[in-house]
């Protein structure tokens, strides 16, 4: 099964997922969106109200700055794929609980299986607390990190939610350098060589 079909197979789960009670009062959930062929994943926090009404994730403000950030390093949110940490919309946008969190952790992470991302961004303290659980935002934003998971090794830069950039004009400025360290790294002679290799090897075998 190629990956696309694999996500939609996972977004169906997600539509009908009461582990946690999110569900109750969203209006659907919000698996994730974009191309699962990515080198890129992004990794939020939860549905707010646009993305409960629409089912799309970060479509509302937050997401028109996402845009904005990905059109600066030259992506556009279809070459990327954007999810978050519950898939379904915490009431009155609280912030989503521990168990919460907990339960919904395993669609994330099949999320993580299937894409397979060279670079995970993690946008805000939620989605970094899965990789860096004892951090703190304001001292790992920006940095970069490979992080084993699932026998693949994986570079994870956490940064601001886009939310947070939006109330404050220096983290807004931080944000903005931080989104170069994803070009910085798509750009990398080396690591585009490696990446060459590496899927010719994928293409060998399934020949
Ligand atoms: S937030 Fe996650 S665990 Fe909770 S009901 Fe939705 S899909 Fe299931």
């Amino acid at each position: 099964m190629d990956k696309k079909e694999e996500i939609k197979k996972l977004n169906k789960k997600v539509a009908h997922c009461q582990l946690c009670p999110l569900f109750e009062k969203a209006i659907q959930g919000v698996p994730g969106a974009g191309d699962p062929d990515t080198e890129v994943m992004f990794i939020g926090e939860g549905p707010g109200y646009w993305e409960d009404q629409k089912g799309l994730p970060f479509v509302g403000r937050a997401g028109q700055l996402l845009d904005e950030l990905l059109k600066s390093i030259g992506l556009s949110r279809e070459e990327v794929f954007i999810a978050n940490v519950v898939k379904h919309r915490p009431p009155n946008n609280r912030d989503p609980s521990s168990e919460e969190i907990e339960a919904c952790s395993s669609f994330l992470d099949q999320q993580i299986k299937i894409i397979k991302p060279r670079i995970i961004v993690t946008l805000g303290r939620f989605s970094m607390q899965k990789f860096f659980p004892n951090e703190f935002i304001s001292g790992m934003h920006g940095q970069t990190r490979f992080v084993d998971f699932d026998d693949q090794r994986i570079i994870v830069i956490p940064m601001y939610h886009p939310a947070a950039a939006l109330r404050n004009g220096t983290i807004k400025e931080a944000a903005e350098k931080d989104f170069l360290k994803i070009k910085e790294f798509l750009d990398n002679k080396e690591t585009q060589k490696e990446r060459k290799e590496e899927k010719k090897e994928q293409i060998e075998l399934f020949k």
